[in-house]
């Protein structure tokens, strides 16, 4: 328990008086003799108990006690003030100015002790309530992070660091509403890599995880800011085209198309390219719901698939001709 206290009073036989009798109750006692020189042990010391006499020249106990509570950086502190006059309006101004109680002079050594030890047990209950409200921070600082945490977790694919099935459906759902709401362009692009058994089966599995990874990062590369890219499920992804008509989302569509063709994944065994079909949808008078437009983009993909893979297709739009060979392949 705190045994510190500070004794403030310009005369020195009452300071003489109150050091016996506190040391006596085995407290630590600090002394001044005017105010000012209490505010610097203050600072310096940090005493949680004060007893301060009232009438004393330069600063008096009240304002001592105004000076003390109004200090920053000076913690709980219990106050009493010594006062010969106990009439009752002058100790409300002394409560006032911020003291906790107050002994008045003559007193007896039981009292002072009794109401030191009244305001030690304050002091050790306000301490253990500063100690509890700074576990109270720590510990809801920390659900703070874990909940961020849980949030990465509940949100994010493991493989590939992108946002997952969940979240993917969330966000679409959330652009869909935005979209209807201002009346905007809306459009989705589903993705499939092309032959991927055929990568799992030659180069194993660890190598097909790898390549799942470089697809999503080449992808999420060639993206812009506003369109996010996520995993689906097994070699699935959506790509949310927010304010992009179904043209535009064509033309992001052939530009992921590329980067992916383009991007030279090194196993150990050697290089390999893989191939993606992208069906491409945006949000019309035919589409009255999100669901409507992913299958619809759904769609495409299979259309792209049929027609021969490593391509976009777009939804309502006749099917194309190869542009390249769909791969999932080493030069080897
Ligand atoms: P298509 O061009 O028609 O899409 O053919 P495909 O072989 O890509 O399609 P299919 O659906 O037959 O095979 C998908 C394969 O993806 C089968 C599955 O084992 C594999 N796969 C799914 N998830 C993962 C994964 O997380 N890691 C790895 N390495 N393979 C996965
Ligand atoms: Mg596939
Ligand atoms: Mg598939």
């Amino acid at each position: 328990m705190e045994r510190r206290i500070l004794v403030v009073d310009d005369d020195p036989m009452m300071l003489r008086l109150l050091t016996k009798h506190l040391r006596g109750a085995n407290f630590e006692v600090l002394t001044a003799d005017n105010g000012a020189e209490a505010m610097h042990l203050m600072m310096a010391e940090g005493p949680p108990l004060v007893i301060s006499d009232w009438s004393m020249p330069g600063m008096t106990g009240l304002e001592l006690c105004k000076n003390i509570r109004q200090t920053e950086g000076i913690g709980f502190v219990y106050l009493i003030i010594l006062t010969a006059h106990a009439e009752k309006e002058r100790v409300v101004e002394a409560l006032n100015a911020g003291a906790n109680d107050f002994l008045a002079k003559p007193f007896h050594r039981e009292e002072l002790l009794a109401r030191v030890g009244a305001g030690m047990r304050i002091v050790t209950l306000e301490a253990d309530l500063a100690r509890r409200t700074r576990e109270l921070y720590k510990a809801n600082a920390e659900l703070a992070v874990l909940n961020l945490k849980l949030n990465k977790v509940a949100t994010t694919d493991e493989l590939t660091d992108l946002p997952n099935r969940r979240e993917g459906l969330k966000r679409l759902r959330n652009l869909w509403e935005n979209a209807l709401h201002e009346g905007a362009p809306l459009s989705c692009i589903m993705v499939d890599i092309d032959h991927f058994k055929r990568c799992n089966d030659t180069f194993g599995h660890e190598s097909g995880d790898r390549v799942l990874r470089e697809v999503a990062r080449t992808m999420e590369g060639a993206c812009r800011r506003k369109e996010s890219v996520c995993r689906l499920g097994g070699e699935e992804f959506l790509i949310l085209c927010p304010g992009q008509s179904l043209e535009e989302a064509a033309a992001t569509a052939e530009t992921i198309r590329r980067a992916v063709q383009d991007h030279a994944v090194q196993l150990e065994t050697g290089e390999l390219r893989a191939t993606i079909s992208l069906g491409v949808a945006g949000r019309n008078e035919r589409t009255a719901t999100a669901d409507d437009m992913l299958r619809l983009a759904d769609e495409a993909l299979y259309a792209a698939k049929r027609a021969g893979r490593n391509r976009v297709h777009v939804a309502g739009s006749r099917p194309s001709m190869p542009a390249e060979p769909a791969t999932v392949s080493s030069p080897a």
